[in-house]
């Protein structure tokens, strides 16, 4: 496995921020299981994890305008830094006028042992929560999580994150099947969070 100091890198016209490798998931479709970077990138392995700093000068010197969205993404899980997370949110809605962007597990409640939704508040736009499944048997076969009770940790996340973020949205991967498909979407329209299919490669 190459490491590099990928902190932030472009794809699709949007910027992504790789925070940090940690992820207490193993998803069998993750991107990491097929190399080291995403999209052409260079290797999102990372030989350390970067300082806010850092993240904010990388950010800097992509020139913010002329992409579009700032997300946090990167080659784990962005909550396992929630308190960096918000602060380098706020700092980017300070200095650009861009839509800041979470993709996340939904798991950082028990990653980081409190309630950390509210900490979003006024740092990212959007949350995008992997869904990946319509209930706890499947979600815990397709994400493989730490913890057996991983997806009711993660739709507690996602109902919390309504009072304190302007958009919630779930998404699943399409390799999952069509019935799983359509669980998800049930269960998307009742907590009414909208759903994306996102295609693999996307
Ligand atoms: S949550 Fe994301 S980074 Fe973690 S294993 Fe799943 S796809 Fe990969």
């Amino acid at each position: 496995m190459k490491k590099g100091l990928t902190f932030v890198y472009a794809v699709h016209g949007n910027l992504y921020i790789n925070l940090t490798n940690k992820c207490p998931c193993a998803c069998t479709f993750c991107i990491r299981r097929n190399g080291d970077g995403a999209y052409g990138s260079d290797s999102l392995w990372l030989e350390r994890e970067p300082t806010v700093e850092e993240v904010l000068a990388a950010v800097a010197e992509f020139s913010p305008d002329s992409y579009g969205d700032i997300v946090f993404c990167g080659y784990g899980e962005p909550m396992e830094r929630a308190d960096d997370v918000a602060f380098i949110g706020k700092e980017l809605k300070n200095r650009y006028n861009k839509k800041i962007r979470l993709n996340t597990n939904g798991l950082g409640d028990r990653i980081n042992g409190r309630s950390v939704a509210s900490l979003l508040e006024g740092a990212v736009d959007v949350v995008s929560v992997s869904l990946n499944a319509g209930c706890s048997a499947e979600y815990n076969k397709v994400t493989r999580p730490k913890w057996e009770d991983g997806f009711d940790v993660m739709l507690a996340f996602a109902e919390d994150c309504k009072k304190y973020v302007p958009q919630v949205m779930f998404t699943v991967v399409d390799v999952i099947s069509k019935e799983e498909i359509e669980k998800c979407r049930a269960l998307s329209e009742k907590m009414d969070i909208p759903l994306r299919v996102r295609p693999y490669d996307s």
